[in-house]
C-alpha cells in the first residue's frame, strides 16, 4: 500500500484562499481584520516566526502591527502595551511571541490579553472553552492545523485510538482535547516523558501525533502498519553537508516510519505551514465575533 504524504503547504494555501473572501467582506463592511504581533528581545528564530506572520497578513489583506520591543522591556511595560491593544478597535487578534526573555512571566502576560483577542488560544478562558467544546473559543493554531490536515485528507478519527506524544499547553493537551471532542470522537491517550513503554503504547495507535521536540524519536517499531502519523516536531540537527550547517527534522524517523504507515506529514512541509494559516483563520474569526457578534 502506497503511503500518503500529507502536503501541509497545499492545505495551508487552500485555507488561506478560503479566508480571502471573508476578509474582503469584512473589509467592505468597514472591519478589516487586524493582528498585533508582539516580540520581546532578539531571538533569531522568534524574529523569523514573527516576520512570517506579518507577511502572511499582508498577503491576505489583514491589517497587522509588529511590536519589536527591546529585551530589557519590563513586565509592566509589556502589560501596558497589551492593554492598549485590547482597547484598539483596529486590532482583533493579539499574540506575544514565545518564548519571552526569562524576566517576563509569560502566563501572567497572557492573562492580560482580552480572551476575545487571544488568537493563540492560550488564555485560561479559551482553554476552558476548548474543554467545554464552546465553538466561540480560540484553539491553539498548531493542533487546529493538525485537525485540518486530517479533515483535508478524509482521515477518519471516530472510534480510532489516537496517541498524542507530548502534554504541552501549546500542542499536546489541546490536540488531545480536539481528538476526543464530539467533532472527532477518537479515543485518546496522552503520552509524555514519564510514560512507560512508549513504543508498545504507540503500536496500539491508529493515529500518532508526535509533539515532543526530540529529533526522530518515533521509530518504525513504534508504528502499527497502516497507522497515520502527524509529526509536529521542528528540530535542528547538525549537518555539515548543508550550507547552514544544520537541517530541520521532525520528531519522527521519516525514512523508517513512512515505509510502514498509511499517511504521514513530512518535516518541513507538513504541520508547520498549517500553524500560520490557522493563525490567520483565528484572526478572521476574532474580527467576525467582535464586530458581528457571531
Ligand atoms: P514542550 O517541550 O513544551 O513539550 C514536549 C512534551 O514532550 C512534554 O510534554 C514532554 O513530557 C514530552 N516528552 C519529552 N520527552 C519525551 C519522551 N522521551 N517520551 C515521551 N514524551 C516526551 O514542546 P512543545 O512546545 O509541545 O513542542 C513540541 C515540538 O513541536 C517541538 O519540536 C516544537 O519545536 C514543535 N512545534 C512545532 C510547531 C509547528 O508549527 N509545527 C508549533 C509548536 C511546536
Amino acid at each position: 500500500m502506497a503511503t500518503t504524504i500529507i502536503d501541509g503547504k497545499e492545505v495551508a494555501s487552500r485555507v488561506r484562499e478560503g479566508l480571502k473572501q471573508e476578509i474582503a467582506a469584512l473589509t467592505q463592511a468597514g472591519h478589516t481584520p487586524g493582528l498585533a504581533v508582539v516580540l520581546v528581545g532578539e531571538d533569531p528564530a522568534s524574529q523569523v516566526y514573527v516576520n512570517s506572520k506579518v507577511k502572511a497578513c499582508e498577503e491576505l489583506g489583514i491589517y497587522s502591527q509588529k511590536w519589536a520591543l527591546p529585551a530589557e522591556t519590563s513586565q509592566e511595560e509589556l502589560v501596558e502595551l497589551i492593554h492598549r491593544l485590547n482597547a484598539d478597535p483596529r486590532i482583533h487578534g493579539i499574540l506575544v511571541q514565545s518564548p519571552p526573555p526569562p524576566h517576563i512571566d509569560e502566563e501572567a502576560v497572557i492573562l492580560n490579553i482580552d480572551p476575545r483577542k487571544d488568537v493563540d488560544g492560550f488564555h485560561p478562558v479559551n482553554v476552558a472553552k476548548l474543554v467545554l467544546e464552546d465553538a466561540t473559543g480560540f484553539v491553539p493554531c498548531t493542533p487546529l492545523g493538525c485537525m485540518e490536515l486530517l479533515k483535508a485528507y478524509n482521515i477518519p478519527t471516530q472510534g480510532k485510538h489516537a496517541v498524542v506524544i507530548g502534554r504541552s499547553m501549546i500542542v499536546g493537551k489541546p490536540m488531545a482535547h480536539l481528538l476526543v471532542s464530539k467533532q472527532a470522537n477518537a479515543t485518546v491517550t496522552i503520552a509524555h516523558s514519564r510514560t512507560a513503554d512508549l513504543p508498545a503504547l504507540c503500536r496500539t495507535a491508529d493515529i500518532i501525533v508526535a509533539a515532543v521536540g526530540r529529533p526522530e524519536m518515533v521509530k518504525a517499531d513504534f508504528v502499527k502498519p497502516g497507522a497515520v502519523v502527524l509529526d509536529v516536531g521542528i528540530n535542528r540537527v547538525e549537518d555539515a553537508t548543508r550550507p547552514r550547517g544544520y537541517r530541520i527534522v521532525g520528531d519522527v524517523d521519516y525514512a523508517g516510519v513512512s515505509e510502514k504507515c498509511s499517511a504521514i506529514t513530512p518535516v518541513p512541509g507538513g504541520v508547520g505551514p498549517m500553524t500560520i494559516a490557522m493563525l490567520m483563520a483565528n484572526t478572521v474569526k476574532a474580527c467576525r465575533q467582535l464586530t458581528q457578534g457571531a
